[in-house]
């Protein structure tokens, strides 16, 4: 291809919304331009990369046996009023009516797609186990669309579906789709971070993400000094640094605590208010929060009610996404303040368990070990003191739904636990019967008789992986390609595209295309300086400089130069296309 006619307009301005540097380089390197917030249209250069990725995770859904289909894109809001999504997706799902007022969704995620289709095909057990994928458009209105491509409101996804008899072989699919998941980011030249993930408050039993570490990630990963435990902060646990008690345990621990009082606390409010008024420590006090359940999706959760209270120990953060499995519910969120006041006949402020006659009262396993302690007392100024769970209140649900931070300790192997941010660009999924049960999916077994299958779901971002590849390969000047993603392999700049140094590069081009080689030949009547700078900005990895000294030569010489490096080497031209096929050989193997 020759440069002077592959439309790639670089830039040297950034557009003011570019902060990173994926988004600055796509820009400059002419990959992509913004037609709207969040819509971005790719230019050909910045295709021929994606495409890269794109046929990478095809090859390794197709290397496990996944088979890929292509349903539309816009989809009919029934199959989403089946499952129950067409409430819980809120507003990031984008709804529009036919001429015949029919409801439509551009398709946010495909389980109800694939479901409906799978439902009017599967009849036997035979046909289990079964993976479907497309690689196809994704809409959802995000409210802040930003980083370019990183988060926009159009985007592409693998979407891959397996249904099963079992949760065996649905296990056998989950651990092929991880395997498959390391495989494309190791083939895109990435380093992720598979983390354990929250599988949400339905059928969900295993769920696992693969981050990247990134400034801007929008998710807190917990990992261990000491052993590979990683883990999203929303599913992250840590080893107890109390002693859980039963409520009776519990009372037996506190024979010598004295019976609860009422202690004035004029104007303290917060636990740090109080520590200091009290000359007490935080980890004394039963924190109480009011909450509210959005969306409880099973009847049998622990918690019908719609407001509940929350106890944990006071130097501790609730997990509102711990929190939200643990009662069943698709979200949970703080109560509003007139609500608080409402429920509790207190201000906010002054909640707290004993007495707390009007709401169920969820307990952290932190708080089963206070045997003397400090909350509010449900009134305004007022709190108790020497209160202890067991004796004086106890709690309608007892779990794990603290924040885990740096500091805490490994659940797996005692060591200590640090922090990352991290952007997360694949999410494989185990949903259990979710989505079959609510739209009726069945089969017949051996024996005749009807069963339901289990599913797995799990989604890989192209875009977003597309952009981390940049973030993770890039210096000042631009973008440093792994050769498998890269748009084109070789780049050859003539210093001057005319007379024996046309007749040098062109040979050459032609030599490395007809070895599979992609070559970029930049024809264009630009100074040498302005290729120079042009072919850092668009990252492709090997750079061939003709010019018509090194041809003079007696033994005529061109200069290689892998995007990495900062020095030329000298090879002579007939040398050449070897050299770079086997350059490019082993880096090709490298990622594999
Ligand atoms: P996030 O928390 O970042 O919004 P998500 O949990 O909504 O992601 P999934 O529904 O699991 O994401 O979608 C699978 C993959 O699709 C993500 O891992 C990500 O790579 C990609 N993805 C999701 N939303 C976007 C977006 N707005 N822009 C680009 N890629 C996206
Ligand atoms: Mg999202």
């Amino acid at each position: 291809m020759n440069y002077s006619s592959a439309f790639i307009p670089t830039l040297r301005e950034v557009p003011a919304d570019a902060v990173i540097a994926s988004h600055r380089l796509m820009f400059r390197a002419g990959m992509i331009r913004k037609l709207a917030n969040g819509l971005f249209a790719y230019l050909p250069m910045g295709l021929r990369a994606f495409r890269k990725v794109e046929q990478i995770v095809r090859e390794e859904m197709d290397a496990i046996g996944a088979l890929e289909m292509k349903p539309p894109v816009v989809q009919p809001g029934e199959v989403w009023k089946e499952s129950g999504r067409w409430e819980a997706m809120g507003e990031a799902m984008l709804r529009v009516k036919n001429r015949l007022d029919n409801d439509f969704v551009i398709t946010p995620t495909a389980e109800e797609a694939f479901t409906a289709i799978v439902r009017d095909e599967l009849s036997s057990y035979r046909q289990l186990p079964l993976s479907l994928y497309q690689i196809n458009t994704k809409y959802r209105d995000e409210i802040r669309p930003r980083y370019g491509v990183m988060r926009g409101r159009e985007f592409v996804m693998k979407d891959a579906y397996s249904w099963h008899r079992d949760d065996e072989s649905l296990d056998k699919t989950y651990q092929a789709m991880g395997r498959a998941y390391r495989k494309i980011f190791k083939r895109c030249g990435l380093t992720v971070i598979p983390v354990k993930a929250d599988s949400g408050a339905m059928g969900g039993s295993g769920s696992e993400e693969f981050m990247v570490e990134s400034e801007i990630g929008d998710n807190t990963l917990i990992l261990c000094k000491d052993c590979d435990y990683a883990a999203n902060v929303e599913k992250a646990g840590c080893k107890p640094d109390f002693t859980a008690r039963s409520p009776e345990e519990s009372v037996a621990a506190a024979a010598n605590t004295p019976l609860f009082e009422k202690i004035d606390t004029p104007n303290v409010k917060t636990i740090d208010e109080l520590c200091t008024f009290l000359n007490n420590s935080p980890t004394n006090f039963i924190k109480t929060l009011i909450y509210r359940a959005i969306n409880i999706e099973d009847e049998s959760a622990p918690v019908p009610e719609k407001f509940f209270a929350v106890t944990i120990r006071g130097d501790l953060d609730v997990n509102e996404t711990k929190l939200a499995a643990l009662v069943k519910a698709a979200e949970v969120e703080l109560a509003a303040d007139s609500d608080v006041v409402r429920l509790t006949n207190a201000l906010v402020g002054f909640a707290g368990p004993v007495g707390l006659k009007t709401l169920p009262i969820i307990v952290d396993h932190t708080v089963t070990a206070i045997t003397d302690g400090i909350t509010g007392a449900l009134a305004k100024d007022l709190h108790y003191r020497h209160v202890a769970y067991g004796r004086d209140f106890t709690g309608s649900v007892i779990g794990d739904i603290r924040t885990v931070k740096a500091g805490d300790l490994c659940p797996l192997c005692g060591g200590e636990l640090y922090e990352k941010k991290g952007n997360e660009l694949g999410h494989i999924f185990k949903l259990g019967y979710k989505y079959t049960r609510s739209m009726n999916v069945s089969y017949l077994d051996e024996n005749g008789k009807s069963q339901i299958p289990t599913m797995g779901s799990y989604g890989i971002g192209v875009d977003r992986t597309l952009a981390s590849v940049i973030e993770e390969h890039h210096d000042e000047a631009g973008i440093i390609w792994p050769v498998s993603v890269a748009p084109w392999h070789v780049i050859i700049v003539p210093i001057k595209y005319e007379g024996e140094v046309k007749v040098a590069a062109d040979e050459l081009a032609a030599v490395l295309e007809k070895s599979g080689i992609e070559v970029l030949l930049d024809d264009r009547n630009e100074r040498p300086g302005v290729k120079f700078n042009d072919a850092d900005l668009t990252g492709i990895p090997w750079r061939v400089v003709v010019g018509e000294k090194g041809l003079a030569l007696p033994r005529p010489q061109v200069e290689i130069k892998h995007r990495r490096e900062k020095e030329n080497r000298t090879v002579e031209l007939d040398r050449a296309a070897d050299e770079l096929l086997l350059l490019y050989n082993t880096e090709v193997n490298m990622l594999l």
